[in-house]
């Protein structure tokens, strides 16, 4: 097993040591069952904060939400590297989350719940959203734990809420997302009576915070089962309240673009939703406010609207307009933008096996050293000023067009031209 899930197992054996009853929780249950690599490991034990930081010290434990019984344990640095304190310092220390098992009180905001009570394994699983992360894992028995029938849910690919839907739903509105979300990262169908709850109840999205519907939507975008993600957004009514824009789109287009199933970073999975989509930028600009996208993302995002579909068509286009765009930083993630447009709009793969074999090429080929530069044009006796840059430029679209290849060439097209 990995050092995170191993550390939360040293974790569980020291609280096991010291007394305490410990589990591994939520997530990482769920995802080994499916087969999948756990995020991260996050511990459950009925050691209340108090006596977690009893049992670790002061200087492994963080208080990442004491009111809420939640600590954050750092590995032990006397076991973690031997003999080695400089490579100790230098690596990154994740501290693994260790909660105390609680109930909720009652939910106020349609968020939070108000106040939390310590309890027992039974209530912290009750507590938990749907059936398949309310599961727990014995590493001393090497047991599951299930007081919620997430096991069997698990087996049927059937996502379902603990207990009842309409009253989960109402103490916490994000679970609506979060149901479409697991349902479209993991691959499940949403049980009945869950799906018709959250259509009843879709416009208490609204409460949510833009931001906090961006962290599900990325989860959604990035997934290679993104189109049942959308189709969910639709049918369970959600849509208009997260995604607008969706619903002003062809669902067909939306398909063809999406047509190669594969995971994606969120911007490019963006970006190609975009290309589908009739308004490009406004829908970026709305989004963006919405979510609250990065600067990062949005710059990427606006580079790959403007440039993929030219890079689909590599092949019919001058490659002094290709080479600029294989040079950006923004290179490889246009590409793979433009590879899902191509297939989109049926444009063969001609264009993007040109540029592929492009990128392979050494630095200096792709990226050929200008044959003048503005000191040339200055021993050449063109007077200094703008018309330096139109020419630099002209003589570079030549080279890369390759209609000039040496400095003599460079030159005698300078002298012969009246710029
Ligand atoms: P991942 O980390 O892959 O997103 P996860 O299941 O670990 O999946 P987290 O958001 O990290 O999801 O939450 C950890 C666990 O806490 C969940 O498995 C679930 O049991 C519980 N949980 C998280 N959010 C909620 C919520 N809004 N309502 C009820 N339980 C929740
Ligand atoms: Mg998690």
């Amino acid at each position: 097993s990995s050092p995170p899930a191993q550390e939360a197992i040293r974790i569980i054996n020291r609280l096991r040591e010291a007394g305490f009853t410990a589990y591994l929780a939520g997530g990482s249950v769920r995802d080994a069952l499916l087969g999948k690599s756990p995020k991260d490991y996050d511990v459950a034990t009925d050691a209340t904060p108090d006596a977690i930081r009893d049992v670790f010290g002061r200087k492994r434990t963080l208080a990442f939400g004491a009111s809420f019984g939640v600590m954050g344990v750092l590995p032990d640095r006397r076991s973690a590297s031997p003999g080695d304190s400089r490579q100790a310092s230098v690596e990154k220390v994740e501290p693994t989350e260790v909660a105390t098992f609680r109930s909720d009180g009652v939910y106020l905001d349609g968020r939070r719940p108000d106040s939390v009570h310590f309890g027992n394994a039974e209530a912290d699983a009750l507590r938990r959203d749907f059936t398949i992360n309310g599961l727990f894992f014995d590493p001393v028995e090497s047991q599951i734990i299930d007081y919620v029938g997430g096991r069997e849910d698990l087996n049927r690919s059937l996502l379902r809420t603990i207990g009842d839907p309409r009253q989960r739903f109402a103490e916490d509105k994000l679970r609506m997302l979060r149901a479409v979300r697991f349902a479209t990262t993991i691959s499940f169908q949403i049980d009945a009576e869950t799906a018709n709850a959250i259509a009843e109840n879709a416009g208490e999205i609204e409460v949510v915070s833009g931001e906090r519907i961006g962290v599900e939507m990325r989860r959604c975008m990035a997934s290679e089962h993104l189109l049942s993600g959308l189709d969910y957004l639709r049918e369970l009514q959600l849509a208009q309240h997260v995604l607008p824009e969706l619903l002003q789109m062809d669902h067909a287009r939306i398909a063809q673009f999406f047509q190669k199933r594969r995971p994606r970073d969120f911007p490019v999975a963006l970006a190609i939703l975009l290309l589908a989509s009739p308004a490009a930028n406004a829908a970026l600009k709305a989004i963006t406010e919405r979510w609250k996208l990065s600067n990062e993302e949005v710059r990427i995002v606006t580079t790959a609207l403007r440039t993929a579909p030219r890079l689909a068509i590599a092949h019919q286009v001058p490659w002094s307009k290709i080479q600029p765009i294989l040079t950006d930083r923004d290179a490889a993630f246009v590409l793979d933008v433009a590879s899902d447009f191509a297939a989109a709009e049926g444009l063969g793969d001609e264009g993007i096996r040109r540029v592929k074999e492009a990128l392979q090429l050494p630095a200096d080929v792709l990226d050929p050293p200008p044959l003048l530069n503005g000191s040339d044009l200055a021993k050449l006796e063109i007077p200094a000023g703008p018309v330096y840059t139109k020419i630099l430029r002209e003589l570079r679209r030549r080279q890369l067009d390759g209609e000039l290849t040496t400095r003599e060439e460079a030159i005698a097209e300078v002298r012969a031209t009246q710029w």
